[in-house]
């Protein structure tokens, strides 16, 4: 069997070219684009690249983006105070708090602070305790998560009655989608560091979400025949071949499992796109409502 590639960069394209239509009315509307207001802490090379690469697919889709960086020194109540200006900030319809926040801040505090309403990464405790409540409805889903049902939805795949597997269970990523597969009527188990015999659980999934930061984890005698593998993970590894001396790879051995797969994401060029598209429809959402 040879997997059937779910494109994210296709998929998040068509989105983005939605987004932009809707970011157009959307301006004609209030009289301004759609906001986003990015909060950076820090000199992390790799959250400063996600930044500029979510600013600029702002300005690709017409939202307006606005940051507050501050140094990796900032006290608490600085970084707080940087998410409260943007929440009294009438022409900021997100916010977006780029993680990790250095050791020295209470990341709990701060996203505490984002108002719901604001709230486009989806990761306040009130949105993600809504998402794991029968009959409550989150404002907005995290954007990882999301991007990944959608890939999943867009490939025509049925979830109710089959069994997810998701590797990973952090609050951003494999706590949310887990929850998500719950709620399309998958039968989800959750793995992760301490799960014994990792394989024997993969292998009876019909979907397996990796979301680990383990470069090339997940082989292909961890998968079902024809199973759907949905690969979250990005890890930059050694590559001489390569100009930077570096190349990403995602937490599944894409080569093995492309021969025992029935669907499967790329690295990169699958969830990755989607995130920043869906971070983009949250924001658009923000502004609509
Ligand atoms: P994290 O470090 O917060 O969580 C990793 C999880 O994996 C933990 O729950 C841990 O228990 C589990 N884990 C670690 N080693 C394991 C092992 N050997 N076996 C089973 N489980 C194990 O990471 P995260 O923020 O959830 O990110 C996970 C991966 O997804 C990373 O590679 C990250 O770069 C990537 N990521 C990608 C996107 C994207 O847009 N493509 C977005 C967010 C995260």
């Amino acid at each position: 069997m040879t997997a059937a590639i779910i494109d994210g960069r296709a998929v998040a394209k068509r989105v983005q070219s939605e987004i932009r239509a809707g970011a157009d009315q959307a301006a004609a509307r209030l009289g301004r684009r759609p906001g986003l207001g990015v909060v950076l802490v820090g000199d992390d090379p790799a959250s400063a690249m996600y930044v500029r690469m979510k600013q600029r697919a702002c300005d690709r889709v017409g939202i307006q983006s606005s940051a507050s960086i501050l140094p990796a020194s900032a006290a608490q109540s600085e970084v707080e105070n940087a998410v409260r200006a943007f929440n009294a900030d009438a022409a900021i319809d997100g916010i977006l708090v780029q993680l990790p926040l250095p050791f020295s801040i209470d990341e709990a505090a701060v996203l505490n602070a984002i108002g719901l309403s604001k709230d486009v990464d989806g990761i306040h405790p009130v949105n993600l305790g809504r998402l794991g409540m029968r009959g409550r409805e989150p404002t907005f889903t995290p954007a990882t998560p999301t991007g990944v049902m959608r890939l999943i939805a867009e490939s025509g795949i049925e979830l109710a009655g089959k069994e997810a597997v998701v590797i990973g269970r952090s609050n951003i990523v494999g706590l949310p989608i887990a929850l998500m597969l719950t709620n399309a009527d998958a039968t989800v188990t959750r793995c992760h560091s301490r799960t014994v015999d990792l394989p024997l659980v993969t292998r009876r999934a019909d979907v397996v979400v990796a979301a680990v930061g383990q470069p090339e984890l997940v082989k292909a005698d961890w998968l079902k025949p024809g199973a759907v593998v949905i690969d979250v993970g990005s890890n930059a590894v050694p590559d001489p071949a390569s100009e930077k001396g570096y190349r990403y790879v995602g937490d599944v051995d894409f080569a093995q499992a492309q021969a025992v797969a029935g669907w499967l994401t790329k690295v990169p060029g699958g969830v990755g796109p989607m995130t920043i598209a869906m971070l983009l429809a949250n924001t658009l959402k923000a502004a609509q409502t």
